[in-house]
This record gives C-alpha cells, structure tokens and sequence, in this order.
C-alpha cells in the first residue's frame, strides 16, 4: 500500500522476555483474563509487566467482553448491538489478579449501551472484590462515557477507585471523524468534570492520540479544556492504524515534538504529563503514580 506511511524507526520495538513476564502470562490463562497489553499487542508490555525496579507492575484488564456496542474509527475492537451478557464472575476472577504482584491495576471495557447502566455497577464490583483482597492495590477505571449519565458516573467515583480515567482521543474538530458517533468532545470533557465534582479526591485522567491530522493549537486547545475540566494528569502518544480498514496515520509525530507536549503539559498544571510515540493511556501508570504522585 503505496499510500501508507513508513513506520520510522522510533516506533519499532522489541517483544519482550523476562521471568516476572512470562510468570504473569502464565497466570492470565488459568483466570481465562483478556489483557489489552495483549490483545492489542502493545509495545509496553513488557516496561509495563515488569514494573521496573519499585516493582511497580502495570496491567489493563478488559471487562464486560470483547465486542463493542460502538465502532470508532481507529480502534480495532469487534461490534455488535447485542453483545453476549456480562459474565456475573468477571469481578472475582479479576481480583484475583492481585496474585500476579501487581501493584497497579488499569480496568477499562467495551462499550456496553445495550445495559441499562452501561455496565457501571459491573466495573464497581470489580472496584470493590480488588480492594476486599487488598487495599494497598492501586486501581485505574478507563470508563466510557456512559452516555453521560450522572448515576453510572457516580456509581464508579464512589466506588473505591484511585484514578477516574476517561479518554478524550482527539481534538474537537477530528471528533465526528475519529469517534463513534455517540461519543462528543463537550460529553468526554463533562464525563471528567462530573467524576471530579462527585468525589474530588479522585486522581482523574485523560488521553490524546497523535497523528490524526490535528494542529498544535488545536492540541494545545484540547490541553486546556482538559484543565479546565479538572483533569489532572494527561498521556500523548501517536495514533497507530489498527487495520487497512481504519482510519490511516496522517503523520507520525516526532519524539521532540512529543517532548515538546510533556514540558507544555506541565507548565498548564498537570500532575503529570507522559508523551512519546509509544506512550499509551496506561503506559507505566504505575511507576509515575507510586513514584511521583501518592508516595
Ligand atoms: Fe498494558 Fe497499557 Fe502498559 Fe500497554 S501501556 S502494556 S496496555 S498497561
Ligand atoms: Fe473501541 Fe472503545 Fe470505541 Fe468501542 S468505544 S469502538 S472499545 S474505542
């Protein structure tokens, strides 16, 4: 495919190797648990599985299934109006991932708009079995925007849960592109800001893909309506093409640029600002929360 971008060479990684790796695979397959480390193959997997040398071991467990009542343009998950129902175990057995050592736990999910709550209560659950295992266990909600709705936002803020993560994607204008048409910009913005007024002792997250055609003052804009949300820590990383079918990388952006974005995001007051070409939405979420935010 002629038109394709060729992958600069920042981009290509290595598959990783290493005990605490393969002890933590190993271990995934008796609990029959998705990961999107590995679903989606990513780069991180092993800085993440491995936690470096804190022991700080980040994974992303996906809840509620594999198949999305919603079809973005870039994301590569499978979508159907009526998913198969929710498997009433699924917040068990993921408490049992804290046997892996794991010091960092990011849950997020599919869409589900065919559950009358959008599947909140199931993600609160989840919350609740972690911590009942352990409470020293530090646990990121990557939720959908669940329309909306104040009640499901609210289940989640309260329900024990550090950091309240909602991803934004893009820039305004690229939205209605790059998005499931029931997602909005103004909606993720108010999703944050709600969580936030809810329980403001929630650490609340979003995340910026790269790469889609966006300008720097619309990136910059995006920045300051997250602060303006309350929103206090943010990642940037570029947009990768899942599939032929998806939309196609734009332009890939360049590590000093990314850089450029980090030293930005924190003279508009995040707590944290991580942007690289490979940083994803949960990228070492462990290491720079223990490190650096809840010591
Ligand atoms: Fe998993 Fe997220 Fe780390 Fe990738 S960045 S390995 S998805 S925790
Ligand atoms: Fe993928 Fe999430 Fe969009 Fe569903 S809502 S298609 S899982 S990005």
């Amino acid at each position: 495919d002629k038109e394709r971008l060729r992958l600069p060479p920042w981009l290509k990684t290595t598959i990783p190797t290493g005990s605490k790796f393969s002890e933590l695979k190993q271990q995934l397959r008796k609990l029959k648990l998705s990961t999107v480390c590995e679903e989606a193959r990513c780069p991180n997997i092993g800085e993440c599985w491995s936690g470096g040398k804190q022991g700080t071991s980040t994974a992303t467990i996906m809840l509620m299934g594999d198949t999305c009542t919603r079809g973005c343009m870039f994301c590569s998950v499978k979508t159907s109006r009526a998913p198969p129902p929710l498997d009433p175990d699924e917040p068990r057995n993921t408490a049992h991932a804290i046997e892996w050592g794991l010091a960092y736990i990011v849950l997020t999910s599919v869409d589900r708009d065919d559950l009358p709550d959008g599947g909140s209560s199931h993600f609160a659950e989840t919350v609740t079995e972690i911590k009942k295992k352990n409470s020293q266990i530090l646990v990121e909600c990557l939720v959908p925007d669940f329309r909306g709705n104040r009640q499901s936002i609210e289940k989640i803020a309260n329900c024990g849960l550090d950091v309240f993560a909602h991803n934004i994607e893009t820039v305004e204008r690229l939205t209605p592109f790059v998005r499931d048409p029931r997602a909005g910009y103004r909606q993720t913005l108010k999703v944050l800001e709600t969580a936030k007024e809810i329980n403001p002792d929630l650490v609340t997250k979003s995340s910026i893909m790269l790469g889609l055609g966006e300008t720097d003052d619309q990136v910059e804009q995006t920045l300051k309506d997250l602060r303006s949300a309350g929103v206090d820590c943010v990642t940037l990383g570029q947009y990768m093409q899942p599939t032929k079918k998806h939309l196609k990388v734009f332009e890939y952006v360049s590590p000093a640029k990314f850089l450029q974005w980090e030293h930005r995001g924190k003279d508009l007051g995040f707590l944290y600002t991580a942007s690289g070409p490979l940083v994803r939405s949960s990228y070492r979420a462990g290491e720079f929360f223990i490190t650096s935010l809840l010591r």
